[in-house]
Order: structure tokens, then sequence, then C-alpha cells
């Protein structure tokens, strides 16, 4: 549907609207006709006496029935609808082979930059000094440009989790940026400002800043640093070869635990590394709807958990993540399916923690994610303005969800510690 469609037909019923009116009817519109599969006349319909009150009031109702009632009215977020084909996803299944690498000066003897060389002999390689600005400003096109450099700056820091929310003392350090999955709800597709990949080739430097840091620990029994904030820690684990240095650095620091965490199955590394009681294996699991429909381009949860399993026979703990938690029709089942096959299939005993969190995401992602993704279905729920400027379920939605799942997982698997991720801590009070 083209935005001119939506709002041409709702000038012609109400002809009057000034702009701030009409954007609100028009994402209101648009929202409805997505969910439901209709058009603009069958959802705001010319009556006789129908005025911008009358129509925005029924609008929101039909958009919002769960919240329409009780949710504060500024709670409503109804942005400018500016759906632009040209940022639309490539979905065409495709290997990982940057056509252009840039390799910083100071990176071009490493062992990464000799590594890609060899890995992608057609692509065009070229030397910079790190400041040139590379690759295409379309987010689609970034897997097309890989850039080797030496962070100078970003090693360690404690996670910065969401502004008021209940954290769990997570530590962070920042072994590349950008992802080849493409899913949906991915904060990067609105964040990612570098127009390439971009991997680290001094992963000794990072590890160094280890020692001596000092490390919140949370509610857990030793502190957890992970690499997993912008990139996914394993999918281009092959190519980096970085499980090769964390897995012996942390198994000769026992009073640490290092986290990878995972949607590939990309675990060649970690098994040749050998296992380590204190590195854990994660996967982010769902149901099968959303890693399926929602989830582009990655292992489906059999295969994710058919490499946590082997991963598990390696010597490492493993953890898991239901995040995003999406609420739709059946989601309930949907999940508890999930539940049941981790259990069919994993050791229990070895599942150190699994966090839950509800599908949220910051008010510009919304718009960059409906033009990538004009067919999702995960933007149809009812997502309201939340504590910290983040778009979520309301508190009753989340509530619902995790009194759910939460007891689902402790009952199945009583010895792993799981948790909140990113809720406000009157929800995590509330549970
Ligand atoms: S795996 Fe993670 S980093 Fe990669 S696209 Fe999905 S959400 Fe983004």
């Amino acid at each position: 549907m083209h935005v001119y469609e939506v709002e041409s037909y709702i000038l012609s019923v109400l002809p009057k609207l000034g702009v701030n009116k009409l954007r609100e009817l028009a994402r209101l519109v648009y929202e409805i006709c997505k969910r439901e599969h209709c058009a603009p006349q069958d959802v705001l319909a010319p009556t006789k006496n129908l005025t911008f009150e009358s129509a925005k009031k029924t609008l929101l109702a039909r958009r919002y029935p769960v919240n329409f009632k009780t949710a504060e009215k500024s709670r409503f977020y109804l942005p400018k609808l500016e759906l632009d084909e040209t940022l639309k996803a490539d979905l065409t299944p495709r290997p990982f082979y940057p056509k252009t690498v840039y390799i910083e000066t100071s990176a071009k003897d490493s062992e990464l930059a000799a590594r890609v060389r060899a890995a992608f002999p057609k692509a065009e390689f070229k030397e910079t000094d790190g400041k040139t600005q590379v690759g295409s400003p379309n987010f689609s096109r970034r897997t097309e440009t890989l850039l080797i450099h030496n962070e100078k700056y970003d090693f360690l820091k404690p996670c910065p989790c969401s502004c008021s929310a209940a954290g769990c003392g997570y530590n962070l350090i920042n072994l590349g940026f950008g992802c080849r999955f493409e899913c949906e709800y991915c904060f990067l597709q609105q964040y990612q400002n570098l127009h390439a990949v971009l991997l680290p080739a001094n992963v000794d430097e990072f590890l160094a800043k280890i020692d001596g840091a000092k490390f919140n620990k949370g509610p857990f029994d030793r502190p957890r640093i992970g690499s997993g904030e912008f990139t996914d820690s394993l999918v281009f684990d092959d190519l980096t070869r970085y499980s090769q240095k964390i897995v012996p650095f942390f198994r000769a620091r026992p009073h640490l635990q290092f986290e990878f965490k995972t949607k590939s199955v990309n675990i060649g590394g970690l098994l040749e590394a050998g296992g380590a009681e204190n590195v854990v294996a994660s996967w982010s699991v769902n149901s099968s709807k959303i890693t399926n429909e929602a989830e582009h381009f990655t292992p489906d949860l059999t295969a994710r958990l058919a490499a946590a399993c082997e991963a598990a026979k390696a010597g490492y703990r493993l953890g898991f993540h239901f995040d995003p938690v999406v609420i739709y029709d059946g989601y309930q089942q949907d999940y508890a399916r999930t539940v049941q096959e981790m259990a069919d299939t994993l050791p229990h005993d070895k599942i150190a923690w699994i966090s839950v969190g509800t599908l949220r995401f910051s008010r510009a992602l919304k718009k960059v994610a409906e033009s990538r993704f004009p067919d999702n279905f995960i933007l149809d729920g009812e997502f309201l303005l939340d504590f910290d400027g983040k778009m979520r379920y309301g508190d009753g939605q989340r509530l619902e969800a995790y009194r759910f799942l939460v007891p689902l997982l402790q009952k199945t698997f009583p010895k792993a510690h799981v948790y909140l991720c990113m809720e406000d801590p009157q929800i995590v009070r509330a549970l």
C-alpha cells in the first residue's frame, strides 16, 4: 500500500484536515489495513457526521483494542507515514562475499587481513587511513563492504542496557560491528552509521584490557563479559577466529565468564578451541514462526539447538535468550513448543542462564523496519511509548507473557538462572 493511497482516501472523506491531523489518521489507517489485510474504505467509512476527533477515537480503539481504554493517550505513537521503497531489504539468499575490502594501514600485516585476502580473492582490496567513508549508504548493501581495522578506543564497557531498566550487570567487548543476518527487529538497521561490516584485527588488545579491569557481576556468581552487542558473536568466526584467542584467555581466568551470543551454527572455532567451564555458548531462541518469518538467513530453531548440543559436548556451558518474545495470536502455544524442543534435546545440567525480553525498539527503528520489511507482522502488535522512550507492549501484555514463560522455563530448567532483559524494574517486581 502506498502512502498517497491512504492519504488521498482520508482526504476524500475528511477534505479539510491539516497536515498533523492527516498524519495521525494516515498512520492509524495504514497500520489497521496492514494488520487486517483490508482497504482504507473498510476502516474509515464516510459517515455523515465524521470529524477528525471521532475518526481518531474509532481508529485508536481498533488499532489498540487491548490498551485503548487504559493507556494514556500520549503513549500512542503516530509518526508520519513514510514508506521508502528504496530501503526494502534484499532477501535473496546469498553467501557473505564482500565486493570491496578496506584494510586500515595499521592492520595490513595482521593475521585477520591475511585470512580475509585468502577468503575473498575476487574482492577489490583497498588500503585506507581509517578516515575515508566506506560503503554504500543503503543499509541493505552493508555486506558488500568489509573493513578491517585496529580499534583504538572502544574496548570494554558495562552494558548500556536501557535507561532506567533493571540491569543484569553485563559487560561488553565490541568485537565487530554489523551482521549478515536480517532480523526484522534488529536495532542495527537504524543505529549503524558505518555502511560496511567492521571487524577489528587487534583482538589481543581487547583481551589485554580485561586483566585489572573492575567488573559488575550483577546477580551472577562471576562477572559476565560478552561480544554480541553490535554483531552476532559467531557469525563471522570462521573468518575472524576470535574464538581461538578468547577461549584459552578465559579458560585461564576462571573468576570471569565469557559469553558468545549467536543465532548462527558457526561453531567450528569453538569446537576446535576445546571447551571451558566459564565460557558460555548462547543462542537466541524464539518461536518457529519468528525464526522462520522474521529472522531472515538465520538457521532454524532445530539447527541452533543441535549446535548447542555440540558445544555442550565440547565442554561449554550454554545460555539461551528468548529475545525478543513477540506477542501474536497463539504465541504462547508456539513458545511452549520451543521450550519443549529445548527440554527434549538439550543437556539440562549445562544450561547456565536463560533471559527473556519482549520485543522493544526505538521510535526511529519503527519507521526504518516498516520500510525495509513492508510485509512484517511483528509491528502489528500494540506498541506504546514506554518509561525509557522505547516502544513496548503495554504492561499488562508484557506481564502476561512473562508470567507464562518465566515459570515454564524455571520449572523445565530448575538449575538455570532465568532473568528478564531490559525491563522496567516495576515489571520485574510485579512478576
Ligand atoms: S543476529 Fe543479531 S545482530 Fe544479526 S541481524 Fe539479527 S538481531 Fe541483528
